[in-house]
């Protein structure tokens, strides 16, 4: 199994100087397994992913499960800019997320919108399956299992633990702490797993300061999670916008005094398990 990120960055896309070491992509992270592709989410870094699955495939077909976490923009700003919806009407698309909000189809359909973008949803010759999940267990492919979870952000968002016999990366962004409940749910999801994907996009001490509330993790609460789960490696995800690749080299020190087997989630980054 192997596990790439295409996009690492949360709010927005910050293409700057003093950030493309970790990358200004927002959020987008390839699992492979065997011949399947998994996705989750569809930032910008969706739209990077795209041109390399075009040079792969060229023009055989193919087909991926894409998991959408929840709609803000930075996890569904590069749907409308993959080329493979637009290629090939072979290849096939499987897209998983909650409708509890609006389905993701409608909402692909708005973000295309007049005036917003200028080709409609019907030019994507793809074929498209709209799957509605919500907290549970579903079987995604051969040998593959998917676990999810609710967490705690505006408007929701989900967790998700993608389980197969060479290992469990579990995809955990987008998450505030502090209702018992969801700390619970996000632990339990996190359990055992060897990849710990989570949403680090504050210092704990602008969290403390001024973020209550705005649904968002410090890497302080990551490592406790990690700790707690008894995941194995923690990627530190969704930087913050303001921090700088200096800033995320200070988290990934201080956070190792706490816990080893920490990295900080950058564009083009791989793991092998
Ligand atoms: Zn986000
Ligand atoms: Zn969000």
């Amino acid at each position: 199994m192997r596990l790439k990120f295409w996009g690492v960055r949360g709010s927005t896309p910050t293409p700057q100087v003093e950030n493309l070491r970790y990358g200004g992509n927002t959020s987008c992270v390839e699992v492979r397994f065997g011949d399947s592709i998994y996705i989750f989410d569809c930032g910008t870094g969706f739209r990077v992913l795209g041109h390399q699955l075009e040079s792969e495939f060229g023009e055989r077909p193919f087909s991926a499960h894409v998991f959408v976490s929840h709609f803000h923009w930075d996890h569904i700003q590069g749907i409308p800019f993959f080329r493979p919806l637009y290629d090939n009407p072979n290849s096939q698309f499987s897209f998983h997320s909650s409708s509890r909000v609006r389905s993701l189809k409608q909402v692909m359909e708005e973000q295309m919108a007049s005036p917003y973008f200028p080709v409609n949803l019907d030019q994507m010759r793809a074929e498209q399956n709209f799957y509605d999940i919500d907290a549970g267990r579903i079987e995604v492919g051969d040998g593959v299992k998917l676990q999810t979870a609710w967490l705690n952000h505006p408007q929701g968002c989900m967790g998700f633990r993608l389980e197969t016999k060479d290992g469990v990366i579990v995809y955990a962004t987008d998450n505030e702490p502090g209702d018992a409940g969801f700390d619970k749910a996000v632990r339990k999801l996190a359990e055992g797993a060897d990849v710990l994907i989570y949403d680090a996009q504050y210092l704990p001490e602008e969290y403390e300061a001024r973020r209550r509330g705005w649904g968002h993790s410090h890497w302080r609460e990551a490592v406790n999670v990690v700790m707690e789960s008894g995941a194995k490696e923690l990627i530190l995800f969704h930087h913050d916008p303001d921090h700088s690749d200096p800033v995320i080299d200070k988290v990934v020190k201080e956070a190792r005094n706490h816990y080893p087997k920490v990295r900080a989630a950058a564009e083009g980054m791989e793991i092998r398990l």
